[in-house]
């Protein structure tokens, strides 16, 4: 979906980051010949930047239909925790959903659509399950701890 640039920042990586009208983040990180944003180190280039339009993945996410029913939270779990069936085509049955919370650290999350679709989540980015389609869920890097919520319509 298409978003407008509203501000930049760093994040703890130090790693500049455009603030996008929909309330997510991208990375703008120079990497040519794919991304070629040098301007973002510079005051006056990231000034002259405010109001691009800027692509935002997250805004694809699906989200959770009204009326569903909290039924189940699972534990908390962290890297070594993480149920092995979730790496690999985790499917909910018809009629259930569910809400992926990271408390810490880096999710892959993939949807098996058509196209498939990839996010990275994060405290800021919440995964949203919908009922009979594939995930994979794998931690990105380093240490992670997260929930899943499961709700029924
Ligand atoms: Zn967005």
């Amino acid at each position: 979906m298409e978003r407008s640039i509203t501000s930049f920042h760093l994040n703890r990586f130090r790693e500049w980051v455009a603030d996008l009208d929909c309330g997510h983040e991208v990375r703008m990180l120079h990497n040519p010949p794919y991304l070629s944003c040098s301007w973002v180190a510079t005051a006056k280039g990231r000034q002259s930047h405010i109001g691009d339009v800027q692509e935002c993945v997250n805004c694809e996410m699906p989200e959770l239909p009204e009326g569903v029913k909290l039924q189940e939270k699972s534990p908390l779990y962290q890297r070594d925790t993480i149920p092995i069936h979730m790496s690999s085509g985790y499917k909910m049955e018809a009629g259930v959903w569910a809400r992926v919370v990271v408390k810490k650290g880096l999710l892959q999350f993939l949807i098996h659509s058509e196209p498939p679709q990839g996010f990275v989540l994060d405290e800021h980015l919440e995964g949203v399950l919908a009922p009979e389609v594939g995930h994979d869920i794998k931690p990105a890097m380093g240490a992670v701890e997260f929930y899943v919520e499961y709700y029924h319509e």
